[in-house]
């Protein structure tokens, strides 16, 4: 019961007859797995459909949009101003959609890739450099390890994180990505010298759509969906995230994965 996790429950089925006398509640616990997994794979299905369906009204929309701007290059200010707004606005739908989307189907990406992390670091701070230059921080990497999984998830899990810690900032401020390679454990910390996060909330931040300042997150078009992806993500890969530390000083989030050796079998077969 200990191990049973939303990933897992597959797997988690127990022998029904090993001892007679807990036929029934053995069978029990297996009828529950089933009915849990249904639950979770419907709640999935239903996110991936509504992610997919409005996929296509919402191409639609910015490519009219973006035609009309190209088309009417004269228009008066205001105009301009509200095109502006839902060019900005269709595009906000589209990222969220998106990552919807990707949340979905996660249990389908295969993860016996071989990563090394400090190169993918590096990959992420140059595609991060830009809006680290806006604000002025800077970033440092520290350290190295290898594991087995998804390179596209893993890549998205540290850039999430990252990225707040670039956008939830102070201007000047800096944010450092470190990893420690253990026998088992691969332990990823990204630190930031930024406004912290209130202890009540340390929890909540991981869950979709959570965001702890409403204007201030939407400001830099966050949806609240970043954080609970790279909470699936860690979960998927068999590790956990957490919020380490945080004060008005700044915050580390810590992320620990299993260091992947060659001979690990954590891939999934693609239906
Ligand atoms: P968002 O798209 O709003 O950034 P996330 O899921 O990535 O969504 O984060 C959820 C909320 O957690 C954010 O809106 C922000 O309030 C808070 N948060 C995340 N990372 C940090 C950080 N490094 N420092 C302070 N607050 C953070």
């Amino acid at each position: 019961m200990e191990q049973v996790q939303l990933n897992n429950l597959a797997d988690m089925r127990i022998d029904e007859d090993a001892i007679s006398e807990f036929r029934q509640l053995s069978r029990s616990f297996n009828q529950m797995l089933e009915r849990l997994n249904n639950a979770f794979a419907a709640q999935r299905q239903f996110t991936g459909n509504a992610a997919h369906e409005l996929r296509t009204p919402l191409a639609l929309m910015q490519a009219q949009l973006e035609l009309f701007s190209a088309e009417h290059p004269d228009v008066l200010p205001e105009t301009a101003e509200f095109l502006a707004l839902l060019r900005e606005q269709t595009e906000r739908l589209t990222q969220m959609t998106k990552t919807l989307l990707e949340m979905s189907n996660l249990q389908q990406v295969a993860r016996n890739e071989r990563i090394q992390l400090a190169p993918m670091v590096e990959e992420i701070f140059t595609d991060l450099a830009p809006l680290a230059e806006k604000r002025s921080i800077t970033l440092t990497a520290e350290g190295d390890g290898i594991m087995t999984g998804s390179d596209a998830l893993i890549y998205r899990l540290i850039f999430n994180l990252t990225e707040n810690a670039v956008k939830y900032n102070r201007p000047g401020g800096s944010v450092r990505v470190s990893v420690t390679q253990g026998l088992e454990k691969l332990l990823l910390r990204v630190s930031d010298t930024g406004c912290g996060i209130p202890e009540v909330y340390q929890r909540s931040i991981f869950q979709p759509f959570f965001r702890v300042d409403k204007s201030r997150s939407r400001e830099y078009g966050g949806a609240g969906l970043g954080l609970s992806l790279v909470w699936e993500i860690a979960n998927l890969h068999g590790g956990s995230v957490w919020v380490e530390e945080s004060s008005d000083k700044g915050t580390t989030i810590a992320v620990e994965l299993p260091a992947g050796t060659e001979s690990d079998s954590l891939s999934v077969d693609i239906p």
